[in-house]
């Protein structure tokens, strides 16, 4: 973000106080939908995932499903909420076209999880965003406008509806008003929707994809004169990345202030936001919870999360992101700088899966940061869809660490396991890339390079150790990168008669 735009924010709030709520929703990576036994496998042919429940076809019985509860829990136990004795589903009554029943089964007045908190830190300042609830939902179809340029409706020819999506689980997030951020108001909520989407990556619980959808937020935001009450709210509906909802934090605080000074009013309404522009446009004014006649689901009991149950997810929850974050910091000994770049690349997971099959961890940093990155780069693919595993990479620093390859070779090396050759050792012994340190094989470069550089022999026989080296380039050369290094150094001298 420009410094420009900071300024903005800053001078705005020298006279307003922002304050800022996210709703955030999360696609469970589960096998089957929510309330039947359809696959959710993204980018299906349209309407093949459907049955007569998630079509809302008369007569069809929900049945939920049981993963997708405990992975809402599992969220809730990571977010330090307490977990409903009694939870029930809700019908939340509305007509949309790609939503089949005209409601959707939601939670209202009894979700699974509330009352919890998530601490996230900003320029090392921590910040403590209080959770209300996390409750579970399903998802609503994909509504296709055809014909026009802008995937709108207006100027579309006809719409077509792909119910594969309506009845996936879906899990709500919903935080308390965030107040005293102040100018980091914007990084506060990137930072929490950052660490909200490697919990639920942590959790395993959701692929959590904000360009694919399966994670998106809903951004409220308001402004209010110091001392004064909390002004009127709006909500930019599904934003789709994480800088997103920094932006659309800012440019909300940039677009109210003036109205605010004015003397205007801030409608309460849903607004769109354009990835191009970083800016909000009006949708519909904001209906209130009573409008959607909420009513207990008559087609399902309530539940009631077994304690023991509980229990042994909260005992089984996995170490929290920021602090395992930390703890790797501290155990390999980054600057913040280093970290993020490690974090931005996309490499810790990777470096961590390459350490598991047994690598050191400064090499396995090492390759995934320098060379797989410029090659992930090169291919414009991300760094954990590189044709090579954790496990190859491993095999391969296991291969430089015996001696056997040095990193020139190994970088051949890859470049065959990419290439879909094998494993390591396999394309090492095709290609023959093995280094070669048998000192017959290496002894006749190392004569060629002597004879063909008199003047750098004449300069080592008189003491010029320092010259050596460029003898030994030569013979590596020669040797396309296998000769042993050592190996070539000590034949050089010893045919030299020095050393
Ligand atoms: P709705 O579904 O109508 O948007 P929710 O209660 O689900 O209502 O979510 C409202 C979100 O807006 C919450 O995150 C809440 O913290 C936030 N919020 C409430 N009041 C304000 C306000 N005055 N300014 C900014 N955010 C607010
Ligand atoms: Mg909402
Ligand atoms: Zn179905």
């Amino acid at each position: 973000m420009s410094t420009a735009a900071d300024a903005e924010v800053t001078a705005v709030l020298e006279r307003y106080e922002p304050v800022v709520g996210l709703e955030t929703h999360v696609e469970l990576g589960t096998e089957s939908k929510m309330f039947c036994g359809c696959a959710t496998d993204f980018g299906a042919d349209p309407n093949t995932q459907i049955c007569p429940v998630c079509l809302g076809l008369p007569g069809a019985l929900p049945v939920p499903n049981e993963k997708a509860i405990e992975s809402t829990i599992r969220i809730g136990l990571m977010l330090h909420c307490s977990i409903a004795e009694v939870s029930r589903f809700s019908r939340k009554n509305y007509f949309y076209p790609d939503m089949p029943k005209n409601f959707q089964t939601s939670q209202y007045d009894d979700p699974l999880c509330a009352d919890g908190y998530l601490d996230v830190v900003v320029d090392g300042e921590s910040f403590r965003v209080d959770i209300e609830r996390v409750h579970l939902e399903e998802d609503t179809g994909k509504t296709l406008h055809v014909g026009g340029s802008t995937g709108r409706i207006q100027g579309a020819t006809y719409s077509l509806v792909d119910f594969n999506r309506a009845g996936i689980p879906l899990v709500e997030i919903v935080t308390r008003p965030i107040v005293g951020a102040g100018d980091k108001a914007p990084a506060v909520a990137r930072a929490y929707a950052t660490e909200l989407r490697e919990i639920c990556r942590a959790l395993g619980v959701s692929d959590v994809r904000m360009e694919q959808g399966s994670m998106r937020c809903d951004v409220n935001v308001s402004l209010n004169r110091p001392g004064e009450p909390w002004g009127t709210r709006t909500e930019t509906k599904n934003v789709n990345s994480l800088r997103s909802i920094e932006q659309a934090v800012r440019g909300e605080i940039v677009r109210q202030a003036p109205l605010l000074d004015a003397g205007s009013r801030i409608h309460q309404e849903t607004r769109h936001f354009h990835e191009d522009t970083g800016e909000t446009t009006p949708g519909r004014s904001k209906e209130e919870a009573t409008d959607y006649r909420y009513f207990p689901e008559p087609d399902l009991v309530p539940m009631a999360p077994d304690r023991e149950w509980v229990a042994r997810l909260r005992a089984e929850l996995p170490e929290p992101p920021s602090a395992r974050l930390a703890r790797l910091q501290d155990e390999w000994g980054l600057t913040d700088k280093e970290l993020a770049s490690l974090v931005g690349a996309g490499a810790l997971e990777p470096v961590l899966a390459t350490i598991d099959a047994g690598a050191p961890h400064a090499a396995a940093r090492k390759w995934w940061t320098g060379e797989l990155a410029r090659r992930a780069n090169a291919a414009g693919v991300e760094l954990e869809r590189l044709a090579i595993s954790p496990a190859q990479v491993a095999e391969v620093i296991g291969l430089v660490d015996s001696g056997r390859i040095n990193d020139k070779l190994a970088r051949q090396v890859v470049d065959g396991v990419l290439a879909g050759e094998g494993e390591p050792e396999q394309v090492m012994q095709a290609r023959g890339l093995a280094v070669v340190s048998d000192a017959g094989a290496v002894g006749a470069a190392v004569d060629a390079a002597i004879a063909e550089h008199p003047d750098v022999a004449e300069k080592i026989r008189g003491g010029k150790l320092q010259a050596v080296g460029a003898l030994v380039g030569a013979v590596m050369k020669a040797t396309r990168g296998q000769a042993d290094a050592g190996t070539a150094r000590s034949l050089i001298l010893e045919r030299l008669g020095v050393g």
